[in-house]
């Protein structure tokens, strides 16, 4: 509001006051408008605005036990004070003296629905999530504040996952899309042109306690590391989705199923210790994008079938993209051909060479049928 609203009179009754310690809110508040131009009003006239503390309030006996029942029942210590008439800090005092525990700031101050306990016990969902924002989410602390907050970016093309992640936390905060970086040039001279990215954020300082104590860190990047969920396959499942491949290998002779998780060192590692210890058969190949300190591990193959089933069986949630590569894998029939025998009816020695087996293969050769026995010696 600019400060020539005011009247004259209005002016030297706002001087008035003030020098009279009226506090420069309470001014606005009788004018109909905030403390900012009380303050450009007093400066005009040379006076300086002085913060007065409302101090020396004493609030009767009565009052006090009415204070703490209306903080118990939700309202704020900041709008109690206002109504009283007294500083949050007596407030502070009188609920202190009554045994009443400060609400937790972000509770107190939270306008947005989440559910803060969904990391406390974890359900298969839970677990899936805490590996989803290991490989790709972030936890980040705002020192200024000490608020907590926990973010997820992805491309436009998984913002379906985004969405059921809001869904997980039962959050009414909105996921936002924001402009595509620039096209850039790569060094093998292709055109790198990304998606428009959509970011989901929450802050609760509940959540981020929880995540890190499975070892989702703030700049985790490097140092990655589970705790405790080493060999939940939901966790894998999250992780690979988040930072990882499901994909088909493609082998010249038939395709071969592939899946692939890049991260730390030590995530990778314990990947591989989970993996070798649901598929004993894998042979894990670091894979050729590790960069850094970034590492990447592959494994191709047959035996990684009982992986993906571990990964894949009973999945609560799964990036819809993931899951269908990972399904038409399982669908196929991975099963060992039962080792085939002799065509020849009534013989079941083992397969040799043309269908039948060595010894038939044999007669096949020198008498041109595997049914005739000997040479027919003609006449003398
Ligand atoms: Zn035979």
């Amino acid at each position: 509001m600019p400060v020539s609203r005011f009247t004259d009179s209005q002016k030297i009754d706002i001087v008035a006051s003030h020098q009279q310690k009226e506090s420069m809110r309470s001014i606005g508040r009788r004018l109909g408008t905030s403390h900012k131009p009380i303050i450009a009003v007093l400066r005009e006239h040379g006076v300086p605005p002085v913060a007065w503390r409302v101090s020396g309030v004493k609030v009767p006996s009565g009052q006090r036990k009415v204070i703490a029942e209306r903080y118990t029942d939700g309202e704020s210590a900041n709008s109690i004070a206002k109504d009283v008439g007294c500083c949050p800090l007596t407030v502070a005092k009188i609920l202190a003296e009554n045994g009443i525990a400060a609400r937790d700031i972000s509770a107190a101050t939270r306008r947005l629905q989440l559910d803060e306990s969904v990391f406390d016990n974890p359900s298969a969902e839970g677990r899936y999530w805490i590996g989803y924002l290991m490989a790709d989410g972030c936890v980040h602390k705002d020192k200024r504040h000490d608020s907590w907050s926990i973010s997820l970016v992805q491309t436009a093309t998984d913002s379906a996952h985004v969405e059921r992640f809001r869904e997980f936390l039962g959050s009414g905060a909105t996921i936002s899309t924001r402009p595509a970086s620039q096209p850039r040039m790569m060094p093998g001279g292709y055109v790198s042109v990304s998606k428009p990215p959509v970011h989901f954020s929450v802050v609760s300082k509940r959540l981020a306690e929880a995540l890190i104590r499975y070892g989702v860190t703030p700049r985790k990047s490097k140092t990655a590391k589970v705790i405790g969920l080493e060999s939940c396959p939901h966790f894998w499942r999250g992780a690979i989705e988040g930072d990882g491949i499901v994909t088909w290998h493609k082998n010249p002779s038939r395709p071969l199923p592939l899946i692939g998780l890049y991260g730390s060192l030590s995530l990778v590692r314990q990947f591989e210790t989970f993996a070798k210890s649901v598929a004993p058969g894998i042979k894990a190949v670091p894979a050729p994008a590790s960069r850094g300190s970034i590492s990447g591990l592959r494994m191709v193959g047959k035996p990684i079938i009982p992986l993906i089933r571990a990964l894949y069986d009973n999945a609560a949630v799964s990036l819809d993209r993931k899951w269908t590569v990972a399904r038409l894998i399982l669908a196929q029939d991975w099963s060992d051909p039962a080792p085939k025998t002799c065509e020849v009816s009534g013989c079941d020695r083992p397969h040799a060479a043309c269908g039948v087996c060595k010894m038939h293969h044999r007669r096949l050769k020198k008498h041109g049928s595997p049914y005739i026995r000997m040479r027919v010696r003609g006449p003398c």
